[in-house]
């Protein structure tokens, strides 16, 4: 997964994509980066490991002057976090230069590269979304919106796109409209971001949504909107609402606190857990769904478990035995309110279940004395081929286990999924027009080979 930015027209425009980089760091955090355009001097881009606060300084951000800028925060797959597949991507061609920022994966990017490596181009990632920049490169057409809609079309998957062409500024969405985005306006500037909160930050106002299969460019001529590719059926990612954006964030034009209170509600009414003497989340993806339970149930919002904020989502373990102590080193439980009472524990989801296991016990640990857990979206039983980095089918508990197995696996007293249903009339907009894939097998495009997948995905 990946957070996007783009500013046109904004005096420091650099600066002003690193305010908003600040907001979309938990979408990603293995790397970030900043293209900006000066009119006179070009375009110049910095990037590095890391998050935005360790990777990229004040004095970095004033050596981009410009006022267009893109910026990029980056959450790889297994095996691809490396500085070459730091986005956004910069390449110069015959006709100046292409920055390029991209959220979602594209699953058809092994053959596009293919046909484009038969033709003698030469790749400096492993990355899909390097196939655009070529693309792109490759258009005969001299209007920037008209080159990205050539670059587009046969492209298969899930793009949200910030691109820097000349002295234009591009948006795109995928024609099912997988990751969000959104625009908005500072003072004249126009902004471009893959979730509200970053508006927020900077004291923008929110336009509208970056419509499904629109390109929307953006230069001194001001602001020009078109819809070049084959129209699909929407294919929103329901994860985004149920884990991935953040709770001040509107996305898909719904609010991911009312959504996420909604799952709760719904979780409190079809598995209620009566016996139990207070409910507490699983910090901090969980917290407004474990309110939802709160409110429907009745019963008091407790915290129960405390996360070191200090750890974030960068403490990705390649092992078991690391992903088991990671846990630790997350969370605590505080003894004093666990102790001897039955509890109602949310989760947002279950994916390995290794968080979960080490969760209970230490709740359990902690003196609670029964762990009824919840979880606030149905099983995840497939791996995500649109920008979500999810295991394959052989990691995900759900794919492998009963609901009673798991509950054993976990050593909760009782467990308790929101149904697919449940979870797709919970969301603003449901139940119709969401991407369920990861938790259906109702994958909208003809999955990518697993190998293929892990080699050339960018995993945003
Ligand atoms: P586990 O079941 O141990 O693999 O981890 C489940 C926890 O990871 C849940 O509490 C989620 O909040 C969180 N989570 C879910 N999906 C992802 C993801 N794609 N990347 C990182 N964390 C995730």
């Amino acid at each position: 997964m990946c957070g996007i930015f783009g500013i046109y027209g904004h005096e420091n425009a650099a600066a002003m994509a690193h305010l908003g980089l600040y907001s979309l760091q938990h979408r990603g955090q293995e790397s970030s980066g900043i293209v900006a355009v000066d009119r006179e001097l070009g375009a110049r881009a910095m990037k590095s490991m890391g998050l935005v606060s360790e990777g990229l300084g004040i004095p970095d951000v004033q050596s981009l002057p410009g006022d267009i800028a893109i910026g990029h925060t980056r959450y790889s797959t297994a095996g691809s976090s490396t500085i070459e597949n730091a986005q956004p991507m910069l390449a110069r061609f015959r006709d100046g230069h292409i920055g390029l920022a991209h959220n979602g994966n594209l699953t058809n990017a092994s053959e596009l590269r293919r046909n484009l490596e038969d033709g003698g181009s030469i790749f400096t990632s492993t990355m899909d979304s390097e196939v655009l920049v070529h693309r792109i490169a490759r258009s005969s057409s001299d209007k920037p919106e008209e080159r990205l809609a050539d670059a587009l079309t046969g492209v298969e998957g899930a793009y949200c796109l910030v691109v820097a062409m000349g002295d234009t500024l591009l948006a795109a969405r995928d024609p099912r409209g997988w990751r969000p985005l959104v625009m908005g306006k500072l003072g004249t500037a126009t902004v471009f971001a893959s979730e509200t909160c970053a508006l927020d930050l900077l004291g923008a106002t929110l336009e509208r949504e970056v419509e499904r299969g629109e390109i929307i460019a953006v230069d001194r001529n001001g602001v020009r909107s078109s819809f070049p590719l084959a129209p699909l059926e929407s294919r929103k990612c329901v994860f985004e609402y149920v884990y991935f954006s953040r709770p001040d964030s509107q996305v898909f034009g719904g609010s991911v606190d009312r959504a996420r209170r909604a799952l709760g509600r719904r979780l409190a009414r079809d598995f209620p857990a009566p016996t139990a003497d207070f409910v507490f989340s699983v910090p901090d993806s969980s917290n407004s769904a474990a309110l939802g339970f709160a409110e429907e149930s009745g019963l008091p919002l407790e915290l129960a478990l405390i996360r070191n904020h200090y750890v974030g989502r960068t403490f990705i373990q390649p092992t078991q035995a690391g992903r088991d102590a990671k846990v630790k080193v997350k969370y605590n439980a505080v003894r004093e309110v666990l102790s001897g009472k039955s509890v109602v524990m949310v989760d947002d989801s279950i994916v390995r279940g290794t968080t979960t296991r080490g969760l209970v016990s230490m709740v359990r640990a902690a003196g609670a004395r029964e762990v009824h857990l919840r979880v606030s979206s149905s099983p995840v039983t497939g791996p995500c081929y649109y920008g979500i980095d999810t295991p394959n089918r052989e990691e995900l508990i759900a794919a492998n286990m009963t609901i009673e197995e798991i509950t054993q696996q976990v050593g909760a007293d009782t467990l308790g999924y929101l149904t697919l249903d449940g979870m797709l009339e919970s969301v603003p907009g449901g139940p119709e027009g969401f991407c369920h894939a990861c938790f259906s097998g109702d994958y909208p495009t003809p999955p990518p080979a697993d190998s293929e997948k892990l080699r050339f995905g960018c995993g945003c």
